[in-house]
């Protein structure tokens, strides 16, 4: 095996949310169209029973039969109407999404090592593709955009989804639960599946509104027909919200004050961020930092956080990916890799880890030679300040 031979399950290890997301989509498309059937064909079989029911009792016309089944007929023809719809407005692209998602997985099934260059291809679309993914998780929907069209990945890239989740997102700021209801109601038996109660909580953020109004009656009602049916699993919640009548807005009373209180709000916003990404598989973090996390932890060392030991050429002493890199383990290469500070090359038996006599402070042969060559063969360690001929360092081997 050689060892830039490619790790397809590694890879493929970040793909989930890529299949899953058009898939979500066109199981969107299908119960849509379930519906439509069932509610069509149910309507249809009524009709037919009762023409059949009335025949028998002799109580209509052969004219009221026809008409029942002109009418029939009607509805049979809307709904392949309606069906006809569904397939060539979302149903056929979805699909087209799917194939082209799918081919865009296999292909990297037959590449053997990542020095293809065919990989190389490969992974500069899978970097476009998380660029898109990073800019639409940010609010940089025209970039995201701009990336996609110029490279030609429209269909790899999830813009509509996220298009779906600012459009939701928006109307909770302008605190309106209806288009999150909407969105929970498309998806029920997927939030159901996963116990998730994000509709509990835009119910009850419903109902807490009409008591801030004070319009009590409706809010009691309300929660008879919309709260009450949770009550297997909210009844505290739901005796809670039943004394908030009890109290103003202006209350301090602190259960009361924290259901009052406007930050709610935003923990909805999150709540619904986090079921949208839950039920397509996508990670609460963008895949570009997950990738990163990987490339970052295998080069992270305790001297990146040491002002006085950063490195030039590291990216984990850079202070933005340091950042990122906070979360990651320490690097278990401490020893076998060493980099010099001063250019940021690593030190092997090409380009030899000097020492200084006293300090012990060790750089590399090359940056040693170029500074005694500026400097009449005399080197300064730049952390101590210790100078000394070029031919008093030490020579350290690696083992
Ligand atoms: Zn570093």
């Amino acid at each position: 095996m050689s060892a830039n031979k490619l790790n397809i399950e590694g890879i493929m290890l970040f793909e989930q949310p890529f299949a899953r997301v058009p898939y979500e989509n066109y199981r969107k498309v299908f119960r849509a169209s379930q519906k439509n059937i069932e509610k069509e064909l149910t309507a249809v079989q009524t009709a037919a029973n009762d023409i059949a029911k009335r025949a028998k009792s002799g109580s209509s016309s052969s004219e009221d039969a026809v008409n029942a089944l002109d009418s029939m007929i009607t509805r049979v023809e809307t709904l392949k109407r309606k069906l006809a719809d569904l397939q060539s407005s979302s149903g056929a692209s979805t699909i087209g999404v799917m194939r082209e998602r799918f081919k865009h997985l296999s292909s990297v099934e037959g590449m053997q090592a990542s020095s293809d260059p065919e990989f190389a291809r490969w992974a500069d679309t899978r970097l476009d593709r998380w660029l898109v993914d990073w800019s639409l998780r940010n609010g940089k929907e025209k970039t995201a955009k701009m990336i996609a069209d110029e490279r030609r990945i429209e269909r790899l890239v999830d813009i509509e989804l996220f298009s779906d989740i600012r459009r939701i997102e928006d109307a909770l700021k302008q605190r309106s639960c209806t288009e999150a209801l909407t969105w929970c109601s498309e998806n029920k038996s997927a939030l159901r599946k996963v116990k998730n109660t994000l509709e509990f909580d835009l119910r009850l953020q419903e109902y807490i509104e009409l008591a801030r109004v004070g319009k009590n009656l409706e809010a009691i009602a309300y929660s008879k027909k919309h709260l009450l049916p949770w009550q297997e699993s909210h009844l505290p919640q739901i005796r809670q919200a039943s004394a908030l009548l009890c109290f103003p807005p202006s209350t301090t009373c602190s259960p009361y004050k924290r259901l009052y209180d406007l930050s709610r709000w935003n923990t909805l916003i999150q709540s619904f961020r986090l079921a949208i990404y839950n039920l397509s598989t996508l990670s609460s973090e963008p895949l570009l930092h997950l990738a990163m996390y990987a490339g970052l932890a295998s080069l992270k060392l305790p001297a990146c956080y040491d002002p006085q030991t950063k490195n030039v050429d590291c990216p984990v002493c850079d202070p933005s990916l340091g950042k990122l890199a906070e979360e990651v383990p320490f690097s278990h290469h401490v020893n076998s890799t060493i980099v010099c500070r001063i250019t940021g090359k690593i030190m092997n038996e090409d380009n030899m880890p000097m020492a200084f006599p006293n300090s012990g402070q060790v750089y590399s042969r090359e940056a040693l030679e170029d500074m005694a060559a500026r400097n009449d063969g005399i080197v300064k360690d730049p952390k101590t300040g210790e100078t000394c001929e070029f031919s008093a360092l030490r020579r350290l081997f690696i083992s």
